[in-house]
């Protein structure tokens, strides 16, 4: 290992650098960084696909068709391991007509195509079915977590106009059925019934529908700028967002897979992301599939032993996690790991979160290779920034743009918009040229929050960020409010106007604690309404009663009473304060507070 050169950050003087390998068993896709940055295009990326006659392009054809075309339909491309043990394989012919049968079901409903699809389950190949079955109909999939409670169900569901909703029959009961009546627009409600479960009244059974359909159906011809997913998002205050991608995205999920996460077809790859998270779309369905490759689907929730089993067992080559998990898998020592048998492992990758440079160095004691970090979003769409399998990682940085995007770290002016900060190693917001496919297009029904997200010909990703002086990236923290926790981004405006639903609560501030796991916790401070009194028992009622509303992703881990929470001038709650309060941290500018 060699010692890397001095630099103002504490991270890279702290770790050592890890070299890329010297040689390889199996060549990376990406071997020299320099010259395939210097003579990349988008045109040229596109190649690598088929796309359709005329123009077209949709995601389903790239994914499964013109694999099934090419002769490779025997092919396995989802092996779904299912929560009891059993697994069972999906081949590229089999998803296909599966996804036709999904295409046929939406077609004799009567949607139309452009109307949105969404779906709330867990990682079951229905999920699949219909993601795929979906974009071949033409219409617009949606996919939302099923950890969700009804309040975020209802909120997303109504903003991006559901027309269709594929659960199961279990969800439904649980979180649909009560909000079923104010979303007037959702026509069809599609249910995976288990083990003679009841198809609920008012929904269908969708085993029965997709057996009377047709396994043949004719891609629609979509073009690149077709609305193809929704993703939801949460911003500091407001409504959740719905970002807007299109078919054109499968060219950018296409080639960062190639070049970030070194897929091939011969892969056995492991997302662990779920769908209803964006990586667990675009790189748990897209573009694993577009490469042709073996794609586990593991249906249960983390448990260390078991996925090391999952890795070891079914020969897992490429893996992509997230660092709450690593973390995790670090608890458990790195004597777990090595008990078992993950020599095919070639590549790790995670994201979603900052991974500490002390996981990337555990990954090569325990793995026998590093973590490498990406960064991206849900505008995004797709990986932008990376540590790549044939260049120096610097452990707690993100690495290094992909080919095809131009970053930048930009200061905000005072005339509203940004310059570009030139020298290394000052920190400012990460921004991206506009330009590459996976770009969303638009927050639905919300113009000009997306207008506000570019500025002098820039995107502007909300997330504070410096590069060195050999360009690799280093993320410092968020612009704003939101939290992130466990990989999943939080809105705490969501969180606050749940608990400001409950009767006992005047005011709600809601922040991100630093928890050494789940990076944040989100941990909520409430001043109570005149006859309230603080009590244990009122707190446990608050968090049930959030954790009810909003589900156990989002809700609450932590309640804390005030006599009245700190707003600005202007009447914002000033969650900045919160924070310094809980963190001990000073307090900063105060002088937009509010003088009680
Ligand atoms: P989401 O849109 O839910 O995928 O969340 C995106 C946000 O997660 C980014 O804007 C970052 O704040 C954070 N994030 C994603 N990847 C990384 C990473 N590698 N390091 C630090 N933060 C990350």
């Amino acid at each position: 290992m060699s010692v890397p050169e001095a630099t103002s950050h504490g991270y890279a003087g702290a770790f050592r650098v890890i070299p890329a390998p010297a040689s390889w068993d199996v060549t990376p896709n990406l071997t020299d960084y320099g010259a395939t940055r210097a003579s990349f295009t988008w045109e040229a990326a596109r190649a690598g696909l088929e796309g359709l006659p005329g123009g077209g392009l949709n995601i389903a054809h790239e994914a499964l068709d013109r694999h099934v075309a090419a002769g490779r339909g025997a092919h396995v491309a989802i092996r779904w391991l299912a929560r009891a043990g059993d697994r069972r394989d999906f081949t590229y012919a089999e998803l296909s007509e599966q996804a036709n049968r999904f295409a046929n079901v939406l077609a004799n409903l009567g949607v139309q195509r452009g109307q949105r699809v969404f779906s709330l389950a867990g990682r079951i190949p229905e999920l699949y079915v219909a993601a795929l079955g979906t974009w071949k109909y033409g219409a617009v999939f949606s996919p939302l977590f099923s950890a969700f409670g009804p309040e975020p169900i209802k909120q997303r569901l109504a903003i991006g106009d559901g027309r269709v909703l594929v659960t199961t029959s279990a969800l439904y009961a649980r979180k649909v059925a009560g909000i079923r009546a104010e979303l007037a627009g959702l026509a069809h409600v599609l249910v995976v019934a288990r083990d003679g479960e009841e198809i609920p009244a008012g929904t269908l059974g969708l085993d029965g529908l997709l057996r009377a359909a047709s396994d043949r159906f004719a891609t629609a011809a979509t073009m690149p700028a077709d609305e193809a997913t929704i993703h939801f998002t949460s911003g500091t205050t407001g409504k959740p967002k719905g970002a807007v991608h299109v078919h054109e995205a499968v060219v950018a999920h296409h080639i960062t897979g190639s070049y970030a996460l070194d897929l091939r077809p011969d892969d056995i790859f492991w997302c662990t992301a779920d769908p209803g998270w964006v990586t667990g779309t675009s790189y748990g369905i897209i573009s694993p599939l577009t490469h042709g490759l073996t794609s586990i689907v593991d249906e249960a929730e983390f448990d260390a032993e078991h996925w090391y089993q999952v890795l070891d067992r079914e020969r897992v080559t490429v893996w992509y996690t997230a660092p709450t998990a690593i973390r995790m898998l670090m608890r458990a020592g790195a004597d777990l790991a090595r008990s078992y048998n993950l020599s095919s492992l070639r590549f790790a990758g995670s994201v979603g979160e900052p991974l500490n440079p002390e996981a990337v160095v555990w990954g090569t004691e325990a793995l026998g290779l590093p973590f490498h970090d990406n960064w991206w979003q849900t505008e995004t769409g797709g990986i932008v920034i990376a540590n790549f399998r044939a260049v120096d990682i610097r452990p707690g940085s993100m690495g290094l743009p992909l080919p095809g995007f131009e970053v930048g770290i930009v200061d905000h002016r005072e005339d509203g918009g940004v310059s570009v900060i030139d020298r290394p190693d000052v920190d400012g917001e990460l921004a991206i040229r506009p330009g590459w496919p996976s770009m969303f297009r638009g927050y639905l029904g919300d113009e000009e929050r997306y207008r506000k997200a570019f500025a002098n010909g820039w995107y502007l990703t909300g997330d504070l960020a410096r590069r060195d002086g050999d360009g690799y990236y280093w993320f410092v923290g968020r612009a704003d409010d939101v939290i992130k926790s466990s990989g999943h981004l939080i809105g705490p405006f969501e969180v606050e106007s749940a608990l400001l639903e409950h009767v006992a609560v005047a005011e709600a501030g809601v922040i991100g604690k630093p928890d050494a796991i789940a990076g944040n916790i989100v941990k909520a401070f409430v001043s109570l309404k005149p006859g309230f009194e603080e009590s244990d028992a009122l707190r446990r009622e608050l968090l049930g009663h959030a954790r009810q509303r909003l589900g156990a992703a989002v809700a609450p881990k932590e309640i804390a009473f005030l006599p009245a929470l700190p707003r600005t001038r202007s009447g914002k709650i000033m969650r900045r304060l919160l924070r310094a309060w809980e963190l001990g941290l000073p307090e900063g500018d105060l002088s937009t507070l509010e003088s009680s």
